[in-house]
């Protein structure tokens, strides 16, 4: 029975790559076709300022799988993905950059495994080609705190590229919350997973547009959106005040001792509010309390 795949790609001045990109994808669809998969292609232009859009309403006017959502400004790589999500109806569903350093390639692979049985697919990168040190030293800072941080386990050197059912799509697409880590959700939602091994290549063309201020942005909402791992800080400063205080009350140094106890008390006082906006935090999300894979004998 012919199957359908839908690949979202978001868009941003990639002026430099579509031709290239286009070609690969077109010769995948080809190839994918052999396996009765019918290949669409949602791409996600997101607010981009040189000639990306023009490009492609060029090849959508060619050809019939290729859909294009475009953004009336620029909201950002990771609501650029979710749009084309939301789009998305197929049975399956893939997330690649439009840079080519995730090779489009690999989703045969990656749909092997969905035919395996597994539900998600998700590259995971080998080599990071032509990334300077410092980004390959913040990359593998930044997974490994927040798997320290977070109360579940990314899988680490993976990014968004991955092949998803549309059970798994549909939990995704469920999370509506607005400052958003797919990565991360896409862990939290759960599901059979499988990583796909990589080199990940340089970019085709042009620059990234992540640089260091827009990681630390992508950092934060990972961090705050899936944990609330900073307000228990909070408490590791009390506590430190508290034997502070104790260390200090024991030496006869009454003063201090008593700097450390009025420190402490406004430190537990910002602890205890903190946990209750924290409460309110996870509340306000919305974010459905489970997610159901199956439901067998559903009469
Ligand atoms: N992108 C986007 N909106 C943005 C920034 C990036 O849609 O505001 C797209 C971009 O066109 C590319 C993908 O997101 O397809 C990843 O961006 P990039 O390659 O610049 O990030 P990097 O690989 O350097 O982390
Ligand atoms: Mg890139």
């Amino acid at each position: 029975m012919l199957k359908t795949l839908d690949i979202v790609i978001p868009i941003y001045n990639e002026n430099g790559c579509i031709d290239e990109l286009l070609k690969r994808l077109l010769n995948l669809r080809e190839d994918l076709s052999k396996e009765n998969l019918d290949t669409r292609f949602i791409f996600v232009n997101d607010g981009s300022t040189d000639n990306s859009l023009q490009m492609l309403e060029g090849y959508a006017e060619k050809y019939k799988c290729v859909k294009i959502i475009n953004f009336s400004r620029n909201f950002g790589h990771e609501i650029a993905v979710i749009a084309g999500l939301d789009n998305s109806t197929g049975d399956y569903t893939a997330i690649i950059d439009a840079d080519l350093q995730d090779p489009p390639e690999l989703i045969k692979d990656m749909y092997k495994k969905i035919q395996e049985g597994y539900q998600v697919a998700y590259g995971k990168r080998l080599k990071r080609k032509d990334e300077n040190a410092f980004k390959k030293v913040t990359a593998y800072l930044f997974y490994r705190l927040l798997n320290k941080l977070c109360d579940i386990k990314l899988p680490t050197d993976t990014g968004n590229f991955r092949l998803i059912t549309a059970d798994v799509r549909n939990a995704i697409t469920k999370v509506r919350e607005h400052k958003r880590f797919i990565r991360g959700i896409a862990v939290w939602v759960g599901f059979k997973s499988v990583p796909v091994y990589y080199d990940r290549e340089g970019r085709f063309a042009g620059e990234t547009h992540y640089p260091l201020s827009a990681m630390l942005k992508l950092a934060l909402a990972a961090i705050f959106e899936m944990s609330t791992a900073p307000i228990t800080l909070i408490w590791w400063l009390a506590s430190i005040l508290f034997i502070a205080f104790l260390a200090f009350l024991i030496a006869g140094q009454h003063i201090i001792s008593a700097i450390m106890f009025v420190g402490f008390i406004q430190v537990i006082a910002t602890a205890i509010v903190g946990l209750y906006s924290g409460r309110i935090y996870e509340e306000t999300r919305n974010r459905p309390l489970y997610i159901i894979d199956k439901i067998t004998n559903n009469n």
